[in-house]
């Protein structure tokens, strides 16, 4: 046997283990991205190229997430790691950290200008109000641009050979976000300014109501797991009396009792669920993240119009 033909006969056998079974995916650059929206995104960009996996998944909360055995053993095998930024996961850095993971992390808001929460945050021992950054940026379309960018050039630099695939899907999304943002700023200045009020149970809202010139109230802080003392719910209600506020809603991974308490002592209805941390399951309104902030300013213009 030549030499040559043994490399060749070397070269047939790795490649049929290559297409075999649990490799079938190796030719796709594998990625995992720290929640739903982002993994959305990162299909979007990545299109055919790529194997997503997202950590937290639809419906969960990256906010009280607690990993898995599982999902240290998806960052390891994986040639890039997304996450959000903005002190929105900070518990992915620790885990990639103890996994050992040794590839690149693209953090997908960077460059986008954080604001603070809107909500108090206690008082230092100065005396000065704390100010915690609002990790919640894709709820403007503009800063998702700044997403998919960030994304596209961390696909192209770990996948050279893609980048073209990568800028050609970044450039078709980047038009339907501008599409998402004409068509929603179109819905919010049909109402008047002063009717532009809702309430939410989950404080996350803040680049969309700049965005949009729409004010949020929010019974709850940054974390959808503290929930607020009678005295809280109490002020609250008197909010609601005092602005006259009848759009309220509640979001798909917050308890929605207290909310139906506040509807039922503010004699308000509360509106169908809006998806804010999280995609929606497959098949259900708000899948992708075109979808959802579709589905969004949709009910939220809707509650407006009864304020
Ligand atoms: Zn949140």
């Amino acid at each position: 046997m030549s030499r040559v033909f043994r490399k060749l006969l070397a070269a047939g056998i790795a490649g049929a283990a290559l297409l075999s079974g649990a490799s079938f995916a190796a030719d796709k650059l594998p990625v995992v991205a720290s929640f739903s929206i982002l993994g959305d995104l990162v299909r979007v960009v990545g299109g055919e190229r790529v194997s997503v996996t997202t950590l937290v998944g639809p419906d969960e909360d990256a906010h009280v997430f607690e990993p898995r055995p599982a999902d240290a053993k998806a960052i390891v095998q994986s040639r890039l790691l997304v996450v959000n930024g903005l002190g929105f996961e900070p518990w992915a850095q620790k885990l990639a950290q103890s996994a050992g993971y040794k590839g690149q992390t693209v953090t997908a808001s960077q460059g986008v200008k954080p604001r603070a929460m809107a909500a108090e945050k206690g008082h230092d021992n100065k005396g000065r109000q704390h100010e915690e950054t609002d990790p919640h940026a894709w709820q403007n379309p503009d800063n998702v641009v700044l997403y998919v960018r960030n994304i596209s050039a961390a696909l192209s630099k770990a996948d050279p050979a893609g980048s073209a695939v990568y800028q050609a899907n970044t450039d078709a999304y980047v038009k339907d976000l501008q599409t998402l943002d004409a068509w929603a700023k179109a819905q919010f200045t049909a109402i008047p300014a002063a009717r532009r009020k809702v309430i939410t149970s989950h404080d996350a809202f803040g680049y969309f109501a700049a965005q949009y010139q729409v004010k949020f109230l929010a019974p709850q802080g940054v974390s959808t797991d503290a929930e607020p003392g009678a005295k809280e719910v109490a002020q609250l209600i008197r909010q609601i009396q005092r602005e006259k506020i009848r759009a309220v809603f509640v979001e798909n991974m917050s308890n929605p009792r207290l909310l139906a308490q506040l509807g039922k002592d503010a004699g308000v209805t509360v509106g169908p669920a809006l998806y804010v941390d999280a995609l929606s399951a497959t098949g259900s309104p708000a899948d992708s993240y075109l979808k959802l902030m579709r589905h969004n300013v949709t009910q939220l213009a809707l509650g407006m119009r009864a304020n």
